[in-house]
């Protein structure tokens, strides 16, 4: 099982789309161990968003993601990383399928409601950067035995 890090973004929590998010991430039979609704500090979003840090677009990020709360967890399955990925959608929600939360609910790509991190590097670092290990749980859900066949 892998564990990868997620966040809905200040526009997402403006928007109502908290249950959304979670809906999703439920529904496809991902588990959420740890979550947390916060504000992040813009030292701790220049830590996130680090290697973006020489981009254009990096002062207009640290600020979108400093604007608001978001919600912050960590989500656990089978290849977490990819599966979370595909349910968030391409970066620019122009390009997102229809079916994902980018194609489903953004435009911008400076507004584009969910962050998944995309690999599992990342995702190891970004959960270290938001949560202490004793706020990562463990426990199962009743209906892990018909989600996975070797349960
Ligand atoms: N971003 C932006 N403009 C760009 C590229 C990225 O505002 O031209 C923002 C956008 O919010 C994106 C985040 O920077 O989600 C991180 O970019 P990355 O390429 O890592 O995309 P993601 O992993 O979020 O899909």
């Amino acid at each position: 099982m892998e564990r990868t890090f997620v966040m809905v973004k200040p526009d997402g929590v403006k928007r109502g789309l908290i249950g959304e998010v979670i809906k999703r991430i439920e529904q496809k039979g991902l588990k959420i161990v740890a979550m947390k609704m916060m504000e992040v500090s813009k030292e701790l979003a220049e830590k996130h968003y680090a290697e973006h840090k020489e981009k254009p677009f990096f002062q207009s990020l640290i600020s979108y993601i400093t604007s608001g709360p978001v919600v912050a967890m960590v989500v656990e399955g089978k290849e977490a990383v990819k599966v979370m990925r595909n349910l968030v959608g391409k970066t620019n929600p122009i390009e997102a399928s229809p079916g994902t939360i980018r194609g489903d609910f953004a435009m911008d790509i400076g507004r584009n409601i969910v962050h998944a991190s995309d690999s599992l590097e990342s995702a190891e670092r970004e959960i270290s950067l938001f949560f202490n290990e004793e706020e990562i749980l463990s426990y199962e859900r009743a209906d892990e035995k018909w989600i996975y066949e070797e349960a």
